[in-house]
């Protein structure tokens, strides 16, 4: 059976990393790290995450503060309010918690969030200063499948590797880090990469588990990754979160991956749950890049 790859376990390593850093900080007389999170509108989920994120904070010392503003905001009010905090020299690290409303444009937004207050590296700046192995802030979930791998002391050195996803914030970032020059620094993993998507078919998607030693599922699609489709010793990591209806659970939801754990735990290597895999390394890595906010310690080209 596989070991598990355990994400609460790793995130309380990294978040304890941060915290023994903040304490030195507060120790030397300055203040902490301050992360400042603006949700637009109430989506409930976005409003766990948020949660979490500020339990993260308050775990590690950085400082934490939630704008709520209402759904009807216009996009040009939500620029200026990014301004202000942009501007705003006890705000280390910014983030917009996404989705925001239909009629405000997501990359106008992103984009809006100084890059070197973006600790979700989702303005173009980040993305495009990772992608040529440049400093960057690296989106928290990629960071964390990549901490994950590193800390459990996978090889990825050569080997093959499939991503199921290729959005621009989660699957694609993903596959830039296996796929990446480990000579380069960054983390990169120097993996032979495959990134499956919508529609990559499902029997062409088989061929290339079937031969992956690592398996990212990043799809959002419930029971993706299933026993038959990977050979025997592959390492998976789940990232999807899906919430489905259970019999088992008393007619309750509850919260799957998209691998089919059971299963596929009696081939695997390794393997990370859900909950309790990326989830809680995501918000773990999301403190480390506040951290580096407030150090200053990623520096941009001029431009
Ligand atoms: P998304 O909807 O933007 O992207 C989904 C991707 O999966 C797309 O690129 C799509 O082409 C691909 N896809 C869809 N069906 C597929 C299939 N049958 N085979 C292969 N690929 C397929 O979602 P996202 O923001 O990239 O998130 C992906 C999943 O990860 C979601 O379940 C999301 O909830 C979860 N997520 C988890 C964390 C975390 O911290 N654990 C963070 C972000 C997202």
């Amino acid at each position: 059976a596989a070991k598990l790859i355990d994400g609460v376990a790793i995130a309380k390593q990294i978040r304890d990393e941060v915290k023994a850093e903040v304490s030195e900080i507060t120790a030397s007389g300055k203040r902490p790290p301050q992360l400042t999170v603006v949700l637009v509108g109430s989506d409930p989920a976005s409003v766990i995450y948020i949660k979490n994120k500020i339990k993260a904070c308050e775990y590690t010392g950085i400082t934490s503060d939630t704008i709520r503003l209402p759904n009807s905001i216009t996009e040009k009010e939500l620029l200026t309010e990014l301004d202000l905090l942009n501007n705003d020299p006890n705000v280390d690290g910014l983030l917009v918690q996404l989705p925001v409303p239909d009629h405000i444009c997501e990359r106008t937004i992103c984009d809006s969030v100084a890059p070197e207050k973006d600790v979700d590296g989702f303005n173009i700046m980040n993305v495009g200063s990772f992608c040529v192995d440049a400093e960057s802030f690296i989106p928290a979930t990629p960071a964390a499948v990549m901490q994950m791998i590193k800390r459990t002391g996978i090889e990825t050195f050569g080997k093959n590797a499939v991503v199921c996803g290729r959005s621009k914030n989660v699957g694609l970032p993903i596959a830039i880090f296996l796929h990446g020059d480990g000579d380069r620094g960054n983390l990169a993993g120097d993996a032979t990469t495959t990134i499956c998507h919508r529609y990559t078919p499902p029997e062409q998607l088989q061929v290339f588990t079937k031969t992956a030693d690592i398996i990212v599922a990043a799809a959002g699609v419930p029971n993706l990754i299933t026993a038959d489709i990977v050979k025997e010793g592959v390492v998976v990591i789940d990232v999807g979160i899906n919430r489905v209806d259970h019999p088992d659970n008393n007619g309750k939801s509850m919260l799957v991956g998209d691998v089919d754990f059971e299963g596929v735990s009696q081939k695997a290597s390794y393997i990370s749950p859900v909950p309790g895999g990326v989830g809680p390394c995501t918000v773990a890595m999301l403190m480390k890049n506040t951290l580096l906010a407030y150090k200053k310690e990623i520096h941009f080209a001029a431009h």
